[in-house]
């Protein structure tokens, strides 16, 4: 028995029992004759006392040469601490230590494994299992796996299935890039990693399964971000005989009840429901952060012709008024000016009013605008005073927008106004279907090319497609689109039409998804479903930024796993037997 007892469950109840605990030596101290260590294992850490008083002198010197992050068993007695530790759940005991046993030793771990380590993000990817030691890292772990078992709960208790669907499946480059699989058995040919069991789980439902769901790895070769991995985890979800509506009730239903159990928060419902037309126009983006308002105001009418040239030609000027920001000093003005022009977002400029405490508006441009356009511009966009008045103009609306949306959620944080603790969850609905591509000349499908238009809007297919709306949702909370899907096409003269609008030939919509057309020549029900992105819902629970510290062995954003190595060179032997050889890589 290496212990009947771990490092987190001690309190005062339990002293004097005798007890034995395995783990972790974090730190080892001495004052005197006596040697204090802190013994972690995953549950917590215990403080250890060897007293050179009491114990033998063999035991006392091991104790001394303990070092960090050496295993240890020990044998002693619970007892109450004269200096008490209220940081920590144990801290109210320590063990008098009567026996130890040395189960391995360790060199000197690179970085201090502890909450507040020393160890640069690097050093801590590389040593990662020496990271996931250090309780932050694991309790975000652990929060995912509540999340994952809360998840199977609720679908189960729903009437889901959790139905397995195959990694190696066929490349459909529509979407994202493909990871794709050389195949030894079928020389030339190749598999990809599926970007998600799309189609799979549709075929589930022309199968019968009614209710699918599984919690499954999806592969994407795309530009990596702090929120983006090329392998993620979505909780894949499909239903049939629904309408959107039932989607989006049983779904609004599973988050109510992962917030409840897991955060212990009250969602109610049913969720917000903001068209994705409402979203773009007040928020400039589809997937706005509705912890906050500050919404967009257009002042395009009131603030044309008036002789200022940049707004005169601006195809959109719109504003947003930020709460008591009115003692904004110059330099942070600037500071917010400099934010808009990076790159990144590319504005030419900002224009600021602020509304003075007798109500006086002052203005970067008060030169071009009276006092009463200015009052009227405080009341359009409802500023009082104490606050300010930021606003941007452009030749393209929608990217204007988006440059304000930048902007809104930058004053949102410096304002404090994005708490993570604070959770503002909705729907976005009826998103476009179809997405022009002015590089390539071409409409792609904004979700997919299985989601269904609105059936008022089917006409519209063949007249003017920018303006069909399709029965497609997504999950937003805190500004993260957490989740997304569709009420699917399930007859086949509508998905080749779809195909056919995407700029697919009817040679090439069978070869690449025949599977799926034959299949709905045999009675596909009406059918829907959405899909969660796992990490970024946990970490969004976690209060992370980055999704990489909920999941075990994440990759850097070169898309390399730093400790393993991968990808890496394989050997010739091994192209070989996979009818593979290689270029020279080009500099
Ligand atoms: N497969 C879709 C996705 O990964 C979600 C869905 O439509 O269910 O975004």
């Amino acid at each position: 028995m290496y212990r009947n007892r771990t490092c987190g469950e001690l309190r005062l109840a339990h002293v004097g029992q005798s007890v034995t605990l395995a783990g972790w030596v974090q730190k080892a101290r001495r004052m005197g004759g006596m040697t204090f260590v802190d013994l972690r294992d995953r549950y917590g850490i215990t403080q250890l006392v060897f007293n050179a008083e009491h114990v033998s002198g063999e035991l006392a010197e091991q104790a001394q040469e303990l070092g960090r992050e050496y295993v240890i068993q020990v044998t002693g007695q619970v007892s109450e601490r004269s200096n008490k530790n209220p940081n920590l759940a144990t801290g109210d005991i320590e063990i008098e230590v009567q026996e130890m046993r040395l189960l391995n030793v360790s060199e000197t771990p690179p970085f201090t494994i502890e909450d507040d380590t020393d160890g640069g993000d690097d050093l801590r990817m590389k040593f990662r299992y020496l990271d996931l030691r250090r309780s932050a890292v694991r309790a975000n772990l652990e929060l995912r796996h509540k999340f994952a078992l809360e998840t199977r709960r609720y679908l189960d208790g729903q009437g889901f299935l959790e139905v397995e669907t195959p990694v190696l499946i066929k490349s459909t480059p529509e979407g994202a890039r493909d990871f794709v699989v050389p195949s030894r058995m079928n020389a030339g040919q190749f598999y990809a990693l599926p970007q998600s069991p799309q189609t799979f789980k549709q075929l589930l439902m022309v199968s019968g399964f009614d209710r699918y769901f599984q919690i499954v790895k999806c592969f994407r070769d795309e530009d990596l971000r702090a929120d983006r991995q090329p392998e993620f985890t979505q909780i894949d979800c499909e239903m049939s005989f629904v309408e959107q509506e039932d989607v989006l009730t049983l779904f609004e239903g599973m988050t109510q009840h992962l917030f409840k159990t897991l955060k212990g928060i009250d969602i109610p419902l049913p969720l917000p429901r903001m068209s994705y037309a409402d979203a773009m126009r007040l928020y400039g983006s589809d997937k706005p952060d509705t912890r906050f308002g500050m919404t967009f105001v257009e002042v395009k009418d009131l603030l044309q012709g008036h002789g200022f040239s940049v707004f005169d030609s601006a195809e959109y000027i719109g504003g947003i008024c930020a709460k008591g920001a009115a003692s904004y000093t110059r330099k942070q003005l600037d500071a917010l000016t400099d934010f808009v022009k990076r790159p990144q977002i590319g504005a030419s400029g900002l224009v600021y009013a602020r509304v003075e405490a007798d109500g006086t508006v002052k203005s970067s441009v008060d030169k071009f605008y009276s006092q009463d356009t200015l009052k009227a511009l405080a009341e359009a966009m409802q500023a009082k005073p104490g606050d300010l008045i930021l606003i941007m103009s452009g030749s393209d609306a929608d990217k204007t927008r988006k440059q304000l949306s930048e902007l809104r959620l930058e004053m949102g944080s410096q304002l404090g106004l994005r708490q993570s603790n604070v959770y503002s969850c909705l729907w976005v609905v009826d998103f476009p279907l179809l997405e022009w591509d002015e590089e390539t000349q071409r409409f792609y499908a904004m979700h997919h090319p299985f989601t269904s238009p609105k059936p008022e809007d089917i006409a519209l297919l063949d007249t003017d497609p920018a303006r069909v709306r399709a029965n497609a949702y997504d999950m937003v909370i805190n500004g993260v689109e957490v989740g997304g899907g569709s009420i699917r096409i399930h007859d086949s003269s509508l998905q080749a039409r779809m195909f056919e609008v995407l700029g697919f030939t009817a040679e090439k919509a069978q070869q690449q998804f025949g599977f799926l057309l034959n299949a709905f020549k045999y009675g596909a029900p009406p059918h829907g479903g959405i899909a969660y992105g796992l990490d970024r819902f946990v970490s969004l629970f976690a209060e992370l930024d980055s999704i990489r510290d909920c999941i075990a062995f994440p990759k850097n954003n070169a898309g390399r796993d730093v400790m393993i190595d991968a990808p890496s060179i394989i050997d010739q032997e091994q192209l070989d037997e996979l009818h593979l050889s290689l270029r020279p890589l080009s500099k």
